[in-house]
C-alpha cells in the first residue's frame, strides 16, 4: 500500500500531462503547465519579481500555500538544512527564510508561456 502525505499536493498536477506547454521567452523548455511556469520563475523572472520565494532553497512560486508547503515536500530545501546543521551551524525556524516581494510578476499565459497545439 502506498503511503502518501496528504499535506505534500506539490504534484497534484500529474493528472494532467497530455497537455504540453512552451516557455514563450527562450522557447525551447515544453512539459506540463506548472512544469513550465517553474521554469519561466527560475530563469527568467528575477527573484525580486517573484511573488513568493524561499531564501534558503530558492524555490519560487506565486502560491502562498506552495511557499509553506514547500519546506516539507521539497527535498533540496530540507538537504539544505541538513547540510547546515551537518557544518555545525543552527538553521533558522523554517518561516525566517519565506520570503514575499510586494511588487512582482505573474507568470502568464500567452505571455512568458503558451499551449503547444499537437495534431
Ligand atoms: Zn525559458
Ligand atoms: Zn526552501
Amino acid at each position: 500500500m502506498e503511503i502518501t502525505n496528504p499535506t505534500c499536493t506539490l504534484t497534484e498536477e500529474k493528472m494532467r500531462r497530455d497537455v504540453s506547454y512552451r516557455c514563450i521567452i527562450c522557447g525551447k523548455y515544453e512539459g506540463q503547465k506548472t512544469h513550465v511556469m517553474a521554469h519561466v520563475y527560475k530563469y527568467h523572472i528575477p527573484l525580486d519579481s517573484v511573488r513568493f520565494y524561499c531564501s534558503l532553497c530558492d524555490f519560487r512560486t506565486e502560491q502562498k500555500g506552495k511557499l509553506s508547503k514547500h519546506v516539507k515536500c521539497y527535498s533540496r530545501h530540507e538537504d539544505i538544512r541538513n547540510n547546515m546543521i551537518k557544518r555545525g551551524i543552527e538553521p533558522k525556524p523554517d518561516n525566517a527564510y519565506l520570503k514575499k516581494n510586494k511588487k512582482f510578476t505573474l507568470v502568464l499565459e500567452g505571455k512568458h508561456f503558451e499551449k503547444i497545439d499537437k495534431e
